[in-house]
């Protein structure tokens, strides 16, 4: 029985490549988003079955556990307030932990009793390198660390049931995530350019493809995917004012 996955997001960037990448492969598709409109685009190009969802709609969340789902690319996502934490709004804030966060875990948990009761199943969590270093982005990197212990513990957890977990931890890829992250049009311009070359959204669908295509024997627990350009980490010196 050909695999059916459902892949949050999937209006855009990352999501939307990787239902592209799977459709290329033959799966079955539920693309959700609440952009319908985008939806039917890719429908009408992928075949892929387009399903309105605002993963932070509970109710709507809890019916996904009627679709059979066989594979979970949890990817939905966004970011505020990036670099400026003492600026942030309560709803900067709680939207993004509650779309990032706990809004994943409650895709998880509507799909894995199906998945758990056929003994065989795999959730994809789309992390991100900000969840495995210190960034300048306090909510988004505190909301994508979150997201690594949850696919830790969750494997854990989920010994013994044939159910895999993965998580993807992306670097700088070039989607409308900065766009969706700041309003203020300067901002946006500046966060939205880099001087290097970012990793393309395909990318990433390349590391979901491998990481679901893998033998059942291979559970690829983590795979991070940074820009040849890009590197994080090291250390810094900056003299404090008033010293
Ligand atoms: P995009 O802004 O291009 O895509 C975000 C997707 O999330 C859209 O399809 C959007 O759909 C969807 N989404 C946001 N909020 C909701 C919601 N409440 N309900 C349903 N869908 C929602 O960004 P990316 O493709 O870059 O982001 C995808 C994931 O990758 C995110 O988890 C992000 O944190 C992560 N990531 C991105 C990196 C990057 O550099 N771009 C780096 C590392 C990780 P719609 O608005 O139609 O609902």
């Amino acid at each position: 029985m050909t695999d059916t996955a459902l892949v949050t997001g999937a209006s855009s960037g990352i999501g939307e490549a990787v239902v592209r990448a799977m459709r290329a492969e033959g799966m079955q598709v539920l693309a959700a988003a609440r952009r319908m409109d985008r939806l039917q685009r890719l429908s009408a190009e992928t075949g892929c079955i387009p399903l309105e969802l605002d993963v932070r709609d509970r109710d709507a969340v809890s019916a996904l556990a009627e679709h059979r789902v066989d594979i979970l690319v949890n990817n939905a996502g966004m970011g505020r307030a990036m670099g400026t934490f003492t600026e942030a709004t309560v709803d900067d804030i709680e939207r993004q932990i509650d779309t990032n966060v706990t809004a994943a875990l409650h895709v998880a948990r509507a799909v894995l009793p199906g998945m758990i009761d056929r003994q065989k199943g795999h959730i994809v969590n789309i992390g991100s390198v900000a969840g495995l270093g210190a960034v300048p982005a306090s909510i988004y990197g505190a909301s994508k660390a979150a997201i690594h212990m949850f696919s830790r513990n969750l494997r854990l957890e989920l010994h013994g049931t044939g159910v895999r977990v993965t998580e993807i931890c992306p670097g700088r890829v070039t989607t409308e995530f900065y766009q969706v992250a700041f309003d203020d049009p300067a901002k946006r311009a500046r966060a939205s350019h880099t001087d290097g070359t970012e990793l393309e959204p395909a990318d990433i669908a390349d590391g979901v493809l491998y990481a679901v295509t893998a033998p059942w024997r291979v559970n690829v627990s983590l795979l991070e995917i940074f820009p040849t350009e890009q590197t994080y980490g090291g250390a810094q010196f900056v003299r404090a004012k008033g010293k």
